[in-house]
């Protein structure tokens, strides 16, 4: 048996397929109000975790919606945030005076957050930016930013499934589960 194999045989499920589809639409409700009815909204996806939340989450906006992918690189082991962070793949279109939503798979350290919203409103110059990710992880916070939108808080456990990954692997799993700690 792999690696791989023993450890989905353990892992535990946070959040199911259904939690999560339910709690999208809800999100997906709240962030759209936040923005002016009928206006563009231009999504901006941070690869690689957050590309099964951000998928589903623009099925349910009604406003037009412009996709974008960016991508940040850190410095830092598998299961620590860095606070090393430097966006790559940065091709995005002008944003000056739009509306501009930034979707992550998890707040953290908030570090990433913090970095992203800063580079937005300092290099581009939108109308409005909105932040939301789907998992926060309140209690490992180091830079103060709390995201304006998120779907479930979590405690201080790994987790993986839906888009997040431990060693690239995980991702595709249509839930969020975590490894519980074997005596
Ligand atoms: P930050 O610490 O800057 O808020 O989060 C940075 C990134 O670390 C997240 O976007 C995510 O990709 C990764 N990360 C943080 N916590 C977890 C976790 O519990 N599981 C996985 N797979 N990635 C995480």
């Amino acid at each position: 048996m792999t690696d791989y194999d023993t450890n989905i045989k353990n892992l535990k499920v946070l959040f199911s397929e259904n939690e999560i589809k339910n709690k999208l639409k809800e999100l997906a409700e709240k962030i759209e109000k936040s923005f002016p009815q009928n206006e563009d909204i231009y999504v901006i996806c941070v690869l690689k975790g957050s590309v099964m939340f951000c998928a589903d989450l623009v099925k349910h906006f009604s406003n037009p919606v412009q996709m974008e992918f960016i991508r940040i690189s850190s410095y830092g082991n598998e299961t620590k945030s860095s606070n090393n962070l430097q966006a790559i793949d940065l091709t995005l279109p002008n944003l000056e005076d739009k509306n501009v939503l930034i979707v992550e798979d998890i707040i953290d350290t908030g570090l990433t957050a913090r970095f992203l919203t800063d580079l937005f409103k300092i290099k581009h110059h939108p109308k409005k930016v909105v932040f939301t990710a789907l998992l926060n992880k309140k209690c490992a916070r180091q830079a103060e930013i709390e995201p304006d939108f998120y779907g479930f808080e979590v405690d201080d456990k790994f987790v993986v499934g839906y888009g997040l990954d431990y060693k690239g692997y995980y991702r595709n799993l249509p839930y969020i589960g975590y490894f519980p700690i074997q005596s």
